[in-house]
């Protein structure tokens, strides 16, 4: 028995040597989590952070709330990442066997046609495309106008209704883009359901690499983030920390069309510290905080505001008699499309001030 305990833990010493930011990364991405079926997303994560935790369960909602015990009872840290990623949900199967569908999480009309998605039926998934007008056949005025969500449909190769049914599919049913992620350029990923994924990368990465710890640390994974910040609701209720950081990816505005100050955050320039967003103005306390702890470490930092949109954050400030809270983003271009971009040395940087705050974090509350 004692021998089989030592290869075992050998297996896993192995396994953790080799375990790489960006392989967590590539399993999170390419796991399928589509707001309010996040349960694949939140078995990997578990699986990631189990050793790392004193504690680890799953709520009735479904969200993940982990807690590493510190020497001191206090502060206690709630780091929170959403699992959900946007999508849409089967609508309507229609006589000929297409399905209509609702898209779940803000997405823009303009990127979801033509693009090959996967059905999550209760008979396994389904390879489908969101089909679209051959170009051949469509008018000069068909060909300027962008085609409204619902007049869009999902063809999974079935001939009428009775056959797509039999394949599995149901109302209700969700899909989730079927891009496969990868590497690309130098120190570049490519791949989908970056917001959030990146946020949980820098969560589970912020705990492997923490030591022993004066503060308690609930690392959550937090569920319909994407509809309504749903999750963080009722976790920072059951947490009641004294400091929340919302773990998530915003905007990068280096792109052709953007406006100087549209959207301020760039690629490779470090994490983004939000001051201020639709739900939020990060606690005074909290960014000087997060930027000392920055600047004490030389980990380059960007400052962000005016997006619209809010994080989990938003909604951990308002629980109980209220929360100081802010928010650490990765800038990933591309962000509520079936394909998004990252630089790797920003995950890193954002996990470093992660880690470092945390180490900090008694100095300033
Ligand atoms: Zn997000």
């Amino acid at each position: 028995m004692v021998q089989k305990f030592d290869i075992r833990r050998k297996m896993f010493l192995l396994w953790e040597f080799t375990l790489k930011l960006v392989d967590i990364l590539e399993q999170l991405s390419n796991a399928n989590g589509v707001t309010g079926r996040e349960g694949e997303v939140r078995d990997l994560i578990k699986s990631f952070l189990k050793p790392y935790v004193d504690e680890i369960r799953e709520d009735k909602l479904g969200n993940l709330i982990a807690l590493k015990k510190g020497k001191n009872s206090s502060p206690t840290v709630m780091l929170a990442a959403h699992m959900d990623e946007i999508g849409l949900m089967v609508k309507n199967i229609k006589k000929k066997g297409f399905l209509q569908f609702a898209k779940i999480g803000g997405i823009d009309d303009r990127v979801i046609l033509a693009q090959k998605v996967t059905v999550h039926t209760d008979k396994g998934s389904l390879p489908g495309v969101i089909g679209s007008k051959p170009v051949h056949i469509q008018k000069e005025e068909e060909k300027k106008k962008v085609i409204d969500a619902d007049k869009l449909f999902i063809d999974i190769g079935a001939r009428d209704k009775e056959e797509a049914e039999k394949m599995g599919v149901q109302v209700g049913d969700v899909v989730s883009f079927d891009t496969k992620f990868a590497q690309i350029g130098n120190g570049i990923v490519l791949g989908k359901a970056f917001d959030n994924r990146v946020g949980c990368t820098v969560m589970i990465e912020t705990l492997r690499r923490l030591n022993k710890v004066d503060c308690n640390i609930f690392a959550v994974g937090t569920i319909q983030e994407e509809v309504g910040l749903r999750g963080a609701t009722t976790t920072a209720f059951q947490v009641a920390p004294d400091i929340g950081i919302a773990l998530d990816s915003t905007v990068a505005g280096d792109m052709p069309g953007v406006g100087e100050g549209e959207a301020p955050a760039k690629m490779g320039d470090g994490p983004v510290l939000t001051v201020a967003d639709a739900g939020l103005i990060a606690h005074p306390k909290v960014l000087r905080w997060l930027i000392d702890s920055a600047k004490k470490n030389k980990i380059p930092y960007q400052l962000e505001t005016g997006i619209r949109g809010s994080t989990d954050a938003a909604r951990i400030a308002l629980s109980k008699e209220g929360v100081p809270s802010g928010v650490i983003s990765v800038a990933a271009r591309y962000i509520h499309s079936p394909a998004g971009i990252m630089n790797l040395e920003d995950i890193e940087k954002t996990i470093q001030l992660t880690v470092a705050a945390i180490e900090n974090v008694q100095k300033y509350f």
